[in-house]
C-alpha cells in the first residue's frame, strides 16, 4: 500500500498549537523566568478559573486524571472492604484505582444506545459494602445523572464522575463534575482541555472533602511536615497551570467546534448500511472527545483496514471490556456476563475527532466510509 503523504489522523493538535502559539509562549517563558516552576500563584489562579468554570466551590490541581480518580476516593474514605460500582467500557483508570486504594470495582454494563453505564442495573449492583458509583462520561457523553444521584441519596451513596473525556460537558444544563460529589478531570493532550504533558484536577463543593484531598496529595499533611496520612505527592507544575489557563477560554469554542464535526458525521452517514453512528442523549450536551461508531456484522477490523489503506486513520476505543481481562481475572467473571460491553468492544471504531478537523478531511473520511459499505 502506499503511504498517504497526507493521511487523515485520528487526532491532531499542531494546528490549535499554531494559534494559541503567541500566547503559550509568553506564559511559559513568564514561568521559566519567574524561577517559581511547582505551585505558585498561576496555579491558585487555574484552580480558582477551573472552578469558575464549573460553578464549584473548589477544584483542585494534581498530576493526572488517574491520580484525581484515587486522590476522590481516598479522600472519601475508601478503601478495604469496600465495593465501588462502576463500568467495564472505559480506561483502564478507573477501576484501576479502586483497586489502588484496595477496595474492589464491581462492574455494571451500560446503556447500547450511550455506551454509558446502565443505570437501571445499577440498584441491583448495590450490596451493604457499596461505597460509592464512578459514573464515567464516556466519549464527552454525560451519564444520567439525576437517575444516578437519586440512586444515590436513597443508597447513601458518593458519586465520583469521571469526567476525563468530558470537559464542558453537561447534563441538565449543568457542567459534569458538578452535579456528584466530587469530580475527576484530566489534562491528558487528547482530552477536550490538553495539557502539554500530564495534568489533571478535582472538582467539589465540599469544603472538608476539598481540604482531605489537598492533605492526601501533599503526603498527607496539613501543617507542614506533621504528617496524618499515608499521602502521596500529586501536583499540577506552574507551566501546566500557565498553559491550561491560556487554553481555558477556548474550550467551549473548540467543543462546539467538536459538535459541528458531529453533526456533519451525523447528516452524511446516517443512511449508510452496516454501521451504528453514536446518539445524543437528549438530557445533556456531549463534547465529543471521541465520535465513536459501532460497524456490525463482525466487519470492524475489516472496515478500519479499508480506511486505512485510504489515509483514513481510526482507533478502537476499546477492545476488551475490563471485567475480563486479565488483571481482574481473581474477581470471577464470566464471558456473557455483562453482554453489551463484550458486544460493543467487537464493533466500536472512532473517527477523526478533533476541533481543527477540516471540511476536506471529513469529506474524505465520509467518502472512504460510503466507499466501504458499497463494497
Ligand atoms: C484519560 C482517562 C483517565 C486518566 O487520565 P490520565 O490523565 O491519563 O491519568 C481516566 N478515565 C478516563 C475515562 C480517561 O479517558
Amino acid at each position: 500500500m502506499t503511504q498517504h503523504l497526507n493521511s487523515i489522523p485520528a487526532f491532531d493538535n499542531r494546528h490549535q498549537y499554531a494559534v494559541i502559539e503567541p500566547e503559550v509562549s509568553a506564559v511559559v517563558l513568564d514561568i521559566l523566568a519567574s524561577g517559581r516552576y511547582i505551585g505558585g500563584p498561576i496555579l491558585a489562579e487555574f484552580e480558582q478559573a477551573f472552578a469558575t468554570y464549573h460553578h464549584v466551590s473548589t477544584a483542585i490541581g494534581c498530576n493526572s486524571g488517574t491520580d484525581a480518580l484515587f486522590l476522590a476516593l481516598r479522600g472519601l474514605g475508601i478503601g478495604a472492604g469496600d465495593e465501588v460500582i462502576t463500568t467495564p467500557f472505559t480506561f483502564i483508570a478507573t477501576s484501576e484505582v479502586v483497586s489502588a486504594v484496595g477496595a474492589t470495582p464491581v462492574f455494571v454494563d451500560i446503556d447500547p444506545i450511550t455506551y454509558n453505564l446502565d443505570i437501571n442495573q445499577v440498584a441491583a449492583a448495590i450490596t451493604p459494602q457499596t461505597k460509592a458509583i464512578i459514573p464515567v462520561h464516556l466519549f464527552g457523553q454525560a451519564v444520567d445523572m439525576d437517575a444516578l444521584m437519586q440512586l444515590a441519596t436513597t443508597h447513601n451513596l458518593s458519586i465520583i464522575e469521571d469526567c476525563a473525556q468530558a470537559t464542558g460537558a453537561t447534563w441538565g444544563g449543568k457542567k459534569v463534575g458538578s452535579i456528584g460529589h466530587v469530580g475527576c478531570f484530566s489534562f491528558y493532550p487528547t482530552k477536550n482541555l490538553g495539557a502539554f504533558g500530564d495534568g489533571g484536577a478535582i472538582t467539589t463543593n465540599d469544603p472538608e472533602l476539598a481540604a482531605k484531598i489537598r492533605m492526601i496529595k501533599e503526603h498527607g499533611q496539613r501543617n507542614r511536615y506533621y504528617y496524618e496520612e499515608v499521602g502521596i505527592n500529586s501536583r499540577l507544575d506552574a507551566i501546566q497551570a500557565a498553559i491550561l489557563k491560556v487554553k481555558l477560554p477556548y474550550l467551549d469554542k473548540w467543543n462546539q467546534q467538536r459538535r459541528a464535526i458531529a453533526q456533519r458525521y451525523q447528516e452524511y452517514l446516517h443512511a449508510v448500511p452496516g454501521i451504528i453512528l453514536p446518539q445524543q442523549h437528549p438530557g445533556g450536551e456531549s463534547v465529543w472527545n471521541q465520535y465513536t461508531i459501532r460497524v456490525i456484522d463482525g466487519q470492524r477490523d475489516n472496515f478500519r483496514q479499508k480506511l486505512q489503506d485510504q489515509g483514513v486513520n481510526t482507533m478502537v476505543y476499546y477492545p476488551m471490556p475490563l471485567h475480563l481481562q486479565p488483571v481482574y481475572q481473581h474477581l470471577g467473571y464470566q464471558p456473557g456476563q455483562l453482554p453489551v460491553s463484550e458486544q460493543i468492544c467487537h464493533e466500536v471504531v472512532s473517527l477523526p475527532m478533533f476541533p481543527e478537523l477540516s471540511m476536506e478531511q471529513q469529506d474524505r473520511v465520509i467518502s472512504a466510509i460510503k466507499g466501504f459499505s458499497r463494497e
